[in-house]
C-alpha cells in the first residue's frame, strides 16, 4: 500500500532559501527523512500531530532584493526553519536575533531556526565537513597537516573543521593575492588564525609533501570541468601514501582529484557525506532531537545524483 503523505493544519513548515534555488537536493533529502519519521513512529494522522513530527520542507525562491520581507513573512506563518544557500549566506546575517560562534567565525549562516519568536542562525558546513573524519577516519588531528586548495566561500567551513579537530598547521593554497590575503586577514581575531597559514597556488610543490589531508574546495573536477583536477599528475605523485584526500565534489564520482589521489595510495573522501551530514545537523536543530533517519537522507541523495 502507498504510504499517504497528508498535508493538514497542523503541518509545520521548513524549507531552504535561495536564488535560484530549484536545483536543490535539500528537499528530496529532507522531506524523504520527514516521511520517515511519520511513517516509522507512528500510523494514524491524530498520533503524527501529537507526536509533533508533522513536518514539511520547501524550495523558496526569494530574490535579494525581497530577503528581509520573506523572512518577516516566515516569522508570521510560522515557518520552524530553514536552511540558506546562494546568494542569501552573508545577507541574511543581519536579519538574525541570534548567530552562533560557528557561524560568525565562518561568516556564513546556511541554517536557520526559529527559537523563542526569534531567529538564530548558524553553520552546519563544519559539522557535515568534519563528520567522516570523527567517525570512519577518526585519528588524534594533533600532529597532522591539512592543505586546503581554494579560499572561497566552502573553505572557510573547512578551515573551522579542521581548527575544531585541532589539526596542527592548516595552509589554504589560493590564486589570486588579495582574495587570499583577505581571507587570511579575516580570521585575524580568531584563534585559528593561530595554526592558520595562506599560500599562493606556486607554493604547493613544496606543502603536498607535508599533507596527512589534502581539500578541494575549489569546483575544479565537478561539471563542466569532469576531465580536470586542482592538481598535475606530477604534484600529486608527492602526496604521502596514507593521507587522505577529501574533495567537497560529490559528482562525478570519483572526481580526477580523488582518482589520482587513491592510484597514490590515499584514502579518498567525496563530498556526499559532507551533503548529508550538514542537512542531519541542519533537521536535528529544528526538530530538537537527535535520532533522525541519516540512512534515508544519503539514499535519497545518491538516488538523485544517480549514484544508486
Ligand atoms: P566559491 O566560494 O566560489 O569558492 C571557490 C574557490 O575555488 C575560490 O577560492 C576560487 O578562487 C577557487 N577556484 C575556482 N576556480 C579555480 C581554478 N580554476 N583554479 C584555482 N582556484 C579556483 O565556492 P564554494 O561555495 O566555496 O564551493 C566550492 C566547491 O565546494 C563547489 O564545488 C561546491 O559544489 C562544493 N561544496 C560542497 C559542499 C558539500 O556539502 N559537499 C558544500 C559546499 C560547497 P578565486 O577566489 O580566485 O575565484
Amino acid at each position: 500500500m502507498t504510504k499517504e503523505r497528508l498535508i493538514t493544519g497542523k503541518t509545520k513548515l521548513l524549507g531552504v532559501i535561495g536564488h535560484p534555488v530549484e536545483h536543490s537536493l535539500s528537499p528530496a533529502m529532507h522531506n524523504a527523512a520527514l516521511a520517515q519519521l511519520v511513517v516509522g513512529e507512528a500510523s494514524r494522522r491524530e498520533d503524527i500531530a501529537n507526536l509533533g513530527l508533522d513536518y514539511v520542507y520547501l524550495p523558496f525562491p526569494i530574490a535579494p532584493h525581497n530577503l528581509e520581507i520573506a523572512i518577516a513573512g516566515f516569522a508570521a506563518i510560522n515557518v520552524v526553519g530553514f536552511n540558506v544557500t546562494i546568494p542569501h549566506k552573508q545577507a541574511i546575517m543581519p536579519l538574525l536575533s541570534e548567530i552562533t560562534p560557528v557561524a560568525q567565525a565562518i561568516g556564513a549562516v546556511n541554517t536557520v531556526s526559529r527559537q523563542n519568536n526569534q531567529w538564530v542562525g548558524t553553520n552546519t558546513d563544519i559539522e557535515g565537513f568534519i563528520a567522516p573524519l570523527q567517525t570512519i577516519y577518526k585519528q588524534d588531528w594533533s600532529q597532522k597537516v591539512a592543505v586546503i586548495l581554494g579560499n572561497g566561500g566552502a573553505a572557510r567551513a573547512v578551515v573551522a573543521g579542521c581548527h575544531q579537530l585541532g589539526f596542527a598547521k592548516i595552509h589554504v593554497v589560493g590564486r589570486n593575492v588579495q582574495r587570499l590575503q583577505d581571507f587570511g586577514n579575516s580570521w585575524s581575531n580568531s584563534p585559528i588564525s593561530e595554526n592558520l597559514q595562506v599560500h599562493q597556488w606556486e607554493e604547493l610543490p613544496k606543502l603536498i609533501p607535508q599533507a596527512n589531508l589534502l581539500v578541494n574546495t575549489t569546483p575544479i573536477g565537478m561539471y563542466p570541468k569532469v576531465d580536470e583536477s586542482p592538481l598535475s599528475v606530477e604534484e600529486m605523485a608527492n602526496l604521502p601514501k596514507g593521507a587522505i584526500a577529501y574533495d567537497l565534489i560529490y559528482i562525478p564520482k570519483p572526481t580526477q582529484f580523488l582518482e589520482q589521489a587513491e592510484k597514490q595510495g590515499a584514502i579518498a573522501i567525496d563530498g556526499l557525506e559532507m551533503l548529508v551530514q550538514q542537512g542531519v545537523a541542519a533537521l536535528k536543530i529544528w526538530l530538537q532531537q537527535e535520532i533522525v533517519p541519516v540512512e534515508v537522507m544519503r539514499q535519497t541523495l545518491q538516488k538523485h545524483l544517480g549514484l544508486s
